[in-house]
């Protein structure tokens, strides 16, 4: 049984100009200890996928099962016992960071608010060893976030999602606002983490080589819906979606003597309000045809557990 089990996960919002469908029908498996990378542009339903798995937003339909539970069907009172093992580390940490509260405040926080110890000594035992496990100097304790850099900002965000003992955790783009020099370094923190502790993530990026080095299976995503799904070594050997091709043949290549053959994407990404039935990349899609414009392709099993959102998987 996998740890994390979506089903025809349907998230709409109602906006001025229509009903926008931010996750539409996305199924997806992942199982514990491993990775799951969510990739694709902004504004594509990456975050709105994550948040409504952990139930941070409710799902307008479809299930999800936490450990064989389905959770969307549980009132918040009965959900709250199991909201501990699912948690989130945020993109941009000083955001979710409350800047009035020292860092051994913003760890203790969610250990107070879960009730998870009564006494003080433990809960001083607890922050101080979260502070060690993510790597923040015992000295910063009654530090304020503004004082820190980025990474250790990001530091407090993991400390606070770990100090639940969470299974499961939605990193959404947790290193996208870092230099490049702190971003492996937190990524490697990440890693670590997951082997001592058996943890399962999901990490959504829109940063190619980052969702690579990261992931055991990749989704793709494209305007709410999973276009193309396999692992992640398969996905960059052999991507069959055009759009995936479109991604991957967007990071250069660091050998200037190597010809790089670049798929062209038209346009900008559409948006998700009510959306046509027919293939969302159609009009962005170089391989593109009167059938693509006129019904929906259906998710098609291309084999080794690849699976592929087109109507042309099997011509191109
Ligand atoms: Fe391109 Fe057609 Fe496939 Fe859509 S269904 S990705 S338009 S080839
Ligand atoms: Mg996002």
């Amino acid at each position: 049984m996998a740890l994390i089990e979506v089903k025809h996960l349907k998230k709409y919002f109602n906006t001025a100009g229509g009903i926008l469908h931010a996750v539409d029908d996305v199924t997806l498996n992942i199982e514990k200890s491993t990775t799951l990378g969510i990739v694709g542009e902004s504004g594509c339903g990456k975050s709105t996928l994550g948040r409504t798995i952990i139930r941070l937003l409710e799902p307008t339909s479809g299930e999800v099962c936490f450990k064989g539970e389905n959770i969307t069907s549980l009132s918040n009172k009965e959900f709250k016992h199991l909201r501990v093992g699912m948690q989130m580390i945020f993109q941009d940490p000083y955001a979710s960071l409350d800047p009035r509260m020292s860092v051994s405040q913003l760890i203790a926080e969610p250990i107070q608010t879960y009730k998870l110890t009564s006494s003080k000594q433990e809960l001083e035992k607890r922050v101080s060893d979260l502070m060690d496990t993510v790597g923040l100097a015992a000295r910063l304790k009654n530090s304020y976030p503004h004082e820190l850099d980025g990474g250790r900002r990001q530091r407090i965000g993991i400390a606070r999602a770990l100090s639940l003992n969470p299974d499961f955790i939605v990193c959404d783009e947790p290193v996208s606002a870092l230099d490049v020099s702190i971003q492996a370094q937190v990524l490697n923190l990440l890693q670590d983490l997951q082997k001592e502790r058996n943890l399962t993530y999901m990490f959504i990026t829109h940063d190619m080589s980052v969702v690579k080095h990261i992931s055991d299976e990749i989704c793709v995503m494209y305007l709410g819906q999973v276009v193309e799904k396999c692992q992640a070594k398969e996905l960059f050997k052999r991507p069959l979606h055009p759009y995936s091709k479109a991604l991957l043949s967007a990071i250069p290549i660091p050998n200037i003597h190597v010809k790089q053959h670049k798929i062209e994407m038209k346009g900008e990404l559409t948006s998700p309000i009510d959306p046509k039935p027919c293939c969302r990349f159609a009009p962005r899609c170089p391989y593109a045809k009167d059938q693509c414009f006129a019904s929906e392709p259906q998710l098609t099993d291309c084999g080794n557990h690849h699976y592929v959102l087109c109507h042309r998987v099997n011509e191109i």
